[in-house]
């Protein structure tokens, strides 16, 4: 019989030789579906010079990274996507097999390693260590939740350029039930993607 390679709880009857219990595993899958779902929203939080200046909190020695800069954690190079893609190549290649190549957008590049992780999760389970796939995706299901938990709506300027060739001066809204970002002054309307490719644009001087 072994222990749980994540909570330490001694597995048995058809488990006893697996590495990871049902309610870590359960939880794993828990952790994807909030990340899955809360992912989308992130778009909402974006808005460029939001919460500059780096203020402490109070207790802590550390400046508080401004919100931002937090975002851009989350879809930089280390954010969601990328780190839940190398858990995903990890598993493919702890299986012996090669990972499907990396996509380039952030929306499809996440789809893809969620379904890659819950696919290869039912044989996983049984022989491999899972802590740092637990243990990462709950920080980024946490840090997710952090950075849209208090987001207002954004007001961005339109990036849409008019016939005569000048920029619109009309702003974005951003519509949470729709999950689209769209202009009332020219009606270009944006998806999840795309606003946040316009966001890190915008964001970029600031940054
Ligand atoms: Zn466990
Ligand atoms: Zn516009």
């Amino acid at each position: 019989m072994n222990p749980c390679t994540i909570c330490g709880f001694v597995l048995h009857g058809a488990r006893a030789l697996w590495t990871t219990c049902q309610a870590c595993h359960d939880r794993i899958l828990a952790r994807l579906d909030a990340i899955e779902e809360i992912w989308p929203r992130l778009s909402a939080a974006l808005e460029p010079g939001r919460a500059l200046g780096g203020q402490r909190v109070s207790g802590s020695p550390e400046p508080v990274l401004p919100l931002n800069g937090r975002i851009l954690a989350l879809i930089g190079p280390m954010g969601v996507p990328n780190t839940l893609y190398l858990r995903y190549a990890d598993l493919t290649l702890a299986r012996g097999i090669s990972p499907a190549s990396r996509p380039p957008g952030e929306d499809a590049r996440l789809a893809l390693a969620l379904w890659g992780i819950r696919k290869h999760l039912p044989w996983a389970v049984q022989g491999t260590d899972l802590t740092e796939l637990h243990r990462t995706a709950g920080r980024l299901a946490d840090e997710l939740r952090t950075v849209t938990a208090d987001a207002d709506t954004p007001n961005v300027p339109c990036p849409a350029e008019l016939a005569d060739g000048s920029r619109c001066t009309g702003r974005m809204r951003y519509d949470r039930g729709r999950n689209t970002a769209s202009c009332r002054t020219c009606r270009t309307e944006l998806a999840p993607g795309e606003w946040l490719d316009v966001w890190v644009r915008l964001g970029q001087p600031a940054a």
